[in-house]
């Protein structure tokens, strides 16, 4: 079981941006993505997810034997994937609570209905480890929220989707510390045999919290190196334009 990726080819407005990813992340594992700004990190996930700005013009993604690229972006997220963070969502006038019902029930088996009381109490439990307050559930999605407080509803989201496979593309600016741990903290405590993880970065900090157990490092569209967590201290020693002298 696992996100197979071949020979992925995409395009961004007539521009091709991915030219030619191969990639694959078997099931319970962590793999992260480095790569300088503008290499095709967020362009990848947005791919993957489904976006329609994107165009895909070879190649194929197959998350456990399906065929993710033929499914609309709805299809994606309820057979079990989930994209967080990079350009978070504002939902005006629709709450954080009602927001993840909804998301739950889309889930349920044909004319099952999502306990509501269970819901509260599985949503209060995640939100007290989160340290988030029980105001938050009836504040509209992402407006007005501080950056920090994204992050947090974002894992939140994640640990009541409990997605399969999960990727998140961080904003490379932002991060505190606050948010840093929480994020890393969700990650780890999410960590199953039965789900992986895609955690895309620009930087060393998140990765020393969540320890991947692949490292990838993209660039220009292609994936050109691909390590342990040692490719970390690596770019980090020597930057990206280190690889232009190694490229496999
Ligand atoms: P990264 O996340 O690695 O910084 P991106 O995937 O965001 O890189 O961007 C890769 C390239 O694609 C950049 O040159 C960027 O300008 C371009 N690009 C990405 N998304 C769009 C878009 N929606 N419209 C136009 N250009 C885009
Ligand atoms: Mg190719
Ligand atoms: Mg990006």
């Amino acid at each position: 079981m696992s996100l197979i990726i071949q020979d992925l080819h995409a395009n961004v407005h007539g521009t091709e941006i991915l030219k030619g990813i191969n990639l694959e992340i078997p099931k319970g594992e962590i793999h992260a993505i480095m790569g300088p700004n503008g290499s095709g990190k967020s362009t990848l996930s947005k791919v993957l997810c489904g976006h329609e700005d994107y165009e895909v013009t070879g190649g194929s993604a197959t998350m456990d034997g399906h065929d993710l690229l033929s499914m609309s972006v709805d299809e994606r997220s309820r057979a079990g994937l989930f994209l967080a963070f990079q350009y978070p969502v504002e939902v005006p006038g629709v709450t954080n609570a009602n927001f993840l019902r909804a998301a739950m029930q889309a889930r349920m088996p044909e004319g099952e209905e999502l306990d509501a009381v269970a819901f509260y109490k599985t949503l209060y439990a995640k939100m007290d480890k989160l340290g988030m307050a029980r105001k938050f559930t009836s504040r509209a999605v992402n407006e007005g929220f501080s950056g920090g407080e994204k992050k947090r509803n974002d894992i939140l989201q994640m640990m009541m989707l409990e997605p399969t496979y999960a990727i998140l593309d961080e904003t490379d600016s932002g991060l505190d510390i606050d948010a840093l741990r929480i994020v890393s903290e969700g990650v780890n405590s999410m960590r199953s045999p039965m789900r992986s993880f895609l955690v895309i970065t620009h930087y060393k900090r998140l990765l020393e919290y969540i320890k991947p157990d692949v490292v990838h490092v993209l660039s220009d569209g292609k994936i050109v190196r691909t390590g342990g967590y040692e490719l970390v201290d690596e770019l980090e020693e020597h930057g990206y334009e280190f690889l232009k002298n190694t490229e496999q």
